[in-house]
């Protein structure tokens, strides 16, 4: 049973050309200003009534029903991960150019096209109901996302306390209930240099790393039956000095990448490797090491600094939950066939549900597989039916 698009010809090509302008903006992490006023002014031309820039830069626009109800949540982030590779690209990164049912560009995909689709989706349907509906509907445009999922989005909660969130990133049009967190862990041995020719007068730093590096790749990582491993892995290695040059090296420092199961704290994630230092440590007499959560900053684009540990943690919905549910039933109402899955990567969500516990769901046009990619793109056919089918959650949910 399926209805009639909300979409007509003269929509779709509203939508297309508001995507076009997203794209043609160049946006990378901590420089969405320029992007962030666009997206305020297509806000406020859409008819948005509250519109909004906090401090981090983030743009918040609402409409507000003619009935008191919930808030509703769309978010998408506008930043981009930067293009390094122009002269590889066929098309433009930033020509927004359609071509063959794709439009071309960087953040096409991940995730412009999302941003429009949801300012559309939420203009037509106050405009079409005329503002006959519960509660109020706001689309979080948010920054920093590619380098800090989740951390400017806590201003967003703080600002407008969202009952339902529906995160934009791509879902292939099905239905994400979670995602693994993510953690970045440094650790770090000390030793005592010496020149070379007499390493009996220093301690190798290296070595213990070494043998900690050996114990710390035999410890058990959880597991769950929907999200899959929690993965440890060591992403990078450096010594001190470094080059060496006939010095025993001091210090060593390796950084490892945990996935994030529900349920796991900063605590709780950091503590079989504390257990594996002390025991080797004391084993070891002059072995000493210390591993650490990373702790991160970076200037967002209004000069506000964004600090934070590198801990972004899990979540995940029953696929019974109202809200998966509903949403399910609300694609289905415009003829979409969405499966319920979750992200294999971290997104905002890793906020407003991890953190925050606010019922959030994923569901975004194109796939993970595209994100980040030379020639990234995005089909117009899953473009418009992000947009009706946002139209319909919205629909559902401030019936
Ligand atoms: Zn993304």
């Amino acid at each position: 049973m399926s209805q009639v698009s909300p979409l007509n010809e003269q929509r779709k090509s509203k939508l297309v050309q508001l995507c076009r302008r997203l794209v043609r903006i160049p946006s990378p992490s901590g420089q969405e200003g320029e992007m962030a006023r666009t997206v305020r002014d297509l806000a406020a031309e859409l008819g948005y009534q509250q519109i909004d820039i906090d401090a981090f830069g983030n743009v918040v626009a609402c409409i507000s029903g003619n009935r008191p109800g919930r808030t509703l949540l769309l978010d998408a982030h506008m930043d981009t991960v930067p293009v390094t590779d122009e002269d590889e690209w066929e098309y433009s990164p930033f020509g927004g150019e359609v071509v063959s049912g794709r439009l071309y560009g960087r953040g096409s995909s991940d995730m412009k096209g999302a941003l429009a689709a949801m300012l559309l989706a939420g203009a037509m349907f106050s405009r079409d109901t005329n503002g006959e509906f519960c509660g109020e509907i706001c689309v979080a445009a948010t920054v920093m996302e590619e380098v800090f999922e989740g951390v400017a989005a806590r201003s967003v909660v703080q600002a407008i306390e969202p009952d339902w969130v529906v995160i934009g990133e791509s879902t292939g049009l099905d239905v994400s209930r979670g995602q693994r967190g993510r953690a970045e862990i440094v650790v770090e041995t000390e030793g005592k240099a010496a020149h070379s020719s007499s390493p009996e007068a220093g301690h190798n730093a290296v070595y213990d790393m070494a043998e900690l590096i050996g114990r710390i790749r035999q410890l058990p990582c959880p597991e769950d039956p929907v999200l899959g491993r929690g993965i440890l892995e060591l992403t990078d290695i450096i010594s001190r000095p470094y080059p060496g040059a006939s010095v025993i090296p001091h210090t060593c420092r390796a950084t490892f990448d945990r996935r994030l199961l529900v349920g796991e704290t900063p605590e709780s994630a950091l503590a079989p490797l504390l257990q594996t230092i002390d025991r080797l440590a004391s084993e070891r007499p002059g072995v000493s090491a210390s591993a650490r959560h990373v702790r991160a900053a970076s200037d967002c684009w209004t000069g506000h600094k964004i600090e934070a540990v590198r801990f972004f943690p899990a979540w995940l919905f029953d696929s019974d939950h109202p809200l998966v549910v509903q949403t399910q039933r609300a694609l289905r109402k415009v003829g979409l066939q969405p499966s319920v899955s979750h992200y294999s990567f971290c997104t905002n969500g890793s906020r407003y549900a991890g953190i925050e516990g606010v019922p959030t769901v994923g569901f975004g046009p194109s796939r993970e597989e595209v994100a980040h990619t030379t020639d990234e793109y995005l089909l117009l056919d899953e473009l418009y039916s992000s947009c009706s089918g946002y139209y319909s959650i919205i629909k559902t949910l401030t019936e």
